[in-house]
């Protein structure tokens, strides 16, 4: 393909990857950059929220002219059960800012727009090319990759894994262990487009303001799991996902879930009237902090969901990826100025940079968390239903007096030692978040 040898390659060209591409490409290091899909963005599935505070670290002016949706005002928590919800609700005009925080972005289009300055930025980057190994030394350092495309081997100084969560490239070479169902979620995904006026009226936005809305409860039949609803510009995202060993133990289909989150009442009134047009499937490292792989070996770094930087708790995922793909670039820049060789050991800057970065600061804050709502079902069954019914049982007005009430709700809640657990959880739960 090419006898040139280059400073870096990056695998892939989603948030991770374009971020460590546009780092190193942009301080004047060659990178060739490698992506399976059509163009990038093709493969790639999201919500999806962006962060701009990791953006805007790498190019401050985005929102000049990246493909943004909506800007969030309004941010809503839902607990569901069969026919209800209870809900957080969170919106200020603060959010209305110069320069906001948190946006609605269409993977495929933000991508594109992503890629595009990386390739300005002074890149290389090859579309429908697929890396099928990494090219090891006789010490087993990485030196290049090996692709689906005629030619022989490409060779560089260090290798960025980006290349997602099902990363077999570094699965293959040794450096990763095979992804294990109880730390990675199936997520399904549809877009229901609406004008944008119908939008505007069901959530009362004005302009370009965007809502959106978590939601956990029965909806995922007591498997741990979260579903979203985000509104873009002239359509919704919505999608539901649950650990892959919980789908493989209770026989439940993604699809499933899916098909009755859409037909929930609280949920189908705001989607009434759409057409749907894309469905996609894809899945999120989220077994957290204890899941993850190794991040820095013999002339290889891994950054983003190849690394397993999901923050599952706050939904967060591009602007970890982002983040850490920028640190690696400006790790293999600084060994580059400082005319120091990529070895594991001069790598280890990357991982000291990122420990002292939020992303592995948060990764270690919830690392007890996805055991602990893995093993608490009754926090996506249980606990809705009681939270709903003392809801309901309250607000009704049925001639019965207010003590009898109260009285009622007490009893209901105590129900199966439903109250007690219910606290001894949230203590748990609280710990775990310390
Ligand atoms: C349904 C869903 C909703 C989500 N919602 C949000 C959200 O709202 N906000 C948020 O911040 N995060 C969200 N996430 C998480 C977020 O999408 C990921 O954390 C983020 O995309 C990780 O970026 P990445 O670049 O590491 O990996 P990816 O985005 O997966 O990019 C990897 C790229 O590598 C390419 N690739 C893979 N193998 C090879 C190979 N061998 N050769 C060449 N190229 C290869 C792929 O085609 C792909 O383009 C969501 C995830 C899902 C599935």
């Amino acid at each position: 393909m090419t006898t040139e040898r280059f400073d870096a390659i990056v695998i892939g060209a989603g948030p991770s990857g374009n971020a460590a591409a546009y780092t190193m490409a942009k301080a004047g290091l060659s990178v060739l950059q490698l992506e399976r899909g059509e163009y990038p963005g093709s493969k790639n599935v999201q919500g999806a929220i962006l962060y701009a505070k990791a953006l805007e670290e790498l190019i401050p002016d985005f929102r000049e002219d990246a493909p943004l949706e909506r800007h969030i005002v309004e941010q809503r928590v839902w607990m569901m059960d069969d026919s209800s919800h209870t809900g957080m609700h969170y919106r200020s005009e603060d959010f209305n800012e110069e320069k906001p925080n948190r946006y609605t972005i269409i993977r495929a289009q933000f991508d594109k727009w992503f890629s595009a300055r990386v390739r300005e930025a002074g890149a290389l980057v090859l579309c429908e090319t697929t890396v099928t190994e990494l090219i090891k030394d006789t010490k087993g350092r990485v030196i290049g990759v090996r692709t689906d495309r005629e030619g022989g081997p490409i060779l560089a100084n260090v290798v960025v894994l980006a290349e997602g969560v099902n990363g077999l490239v570094g699965q293959r070479a040794g450096l990763h262990p095979e992804l294990k169902p109880k730390d990675v979620a199936l997520a399904v995904k549809e877009m229901h487009f609406l004008p944008q006026d119908v939008i505007e009226q069901r959530f009362g936005l004005k302009g370009d303001e965007g809502t959106v809305i978590e939601a956990l409860g029965t909806i995922t039949k007591g498997m741990a799991g979260t579903a979203f609803l985000y509104t873009n510009k002239e359509s919704i995202s919505l999608g539901i996902g649950c650990l892959v060993a919980d789908f493989a133990r209770t026989g439940e289909t993604p699809y499933g879930l899916l098909e009755a989150f859409k037909n929930h009442p609280s949920i189908r009134p705001l989607i009434a009237g759409a057409e749907v047009k894309e469905y996609a499937a894809h899945l999120i490292p989220e077994g957290g902090y204890k899941a993850m792989p190794e991040i820095v070996g013999e002339g290889w770094v891994a950054a983003g969901d190849a690394a397993h930087l999901v923050n599952a708790v706050h939904r967060e995922g591009s602007n970890l990826a982002m983040t850490s793909g920028r640190i690696a670039g400006e790790t293999i820049v600084w060994l580059k100025r400082r005319r120091e060789e990529c070895t594991g050991a001069n790598l280890a800057e990357y991982r000291k940079r990122m420990e002292a970065s939020f992303v592995l600061k948060d990764m270690k804050k919830y690392k007890n968390v996805p055991v602990l709502l893995h093993e608490r079902p009754q926090l996506f069954n249980l606990y809705p239903r009681m939270l709903s019914s003392a809801a309901q049982e309250y607000l009704r007005v049925d001639g019965t007096d207010k003590r009898s009430k109260e009285g009622r709700i007490f009893a209901a809640l105590r129900r199966d030692r439903g109250l007690s657990g219910m606290i001894g959880d949230a203590v748990r739960v609280a710990r775990a978040w310390r």
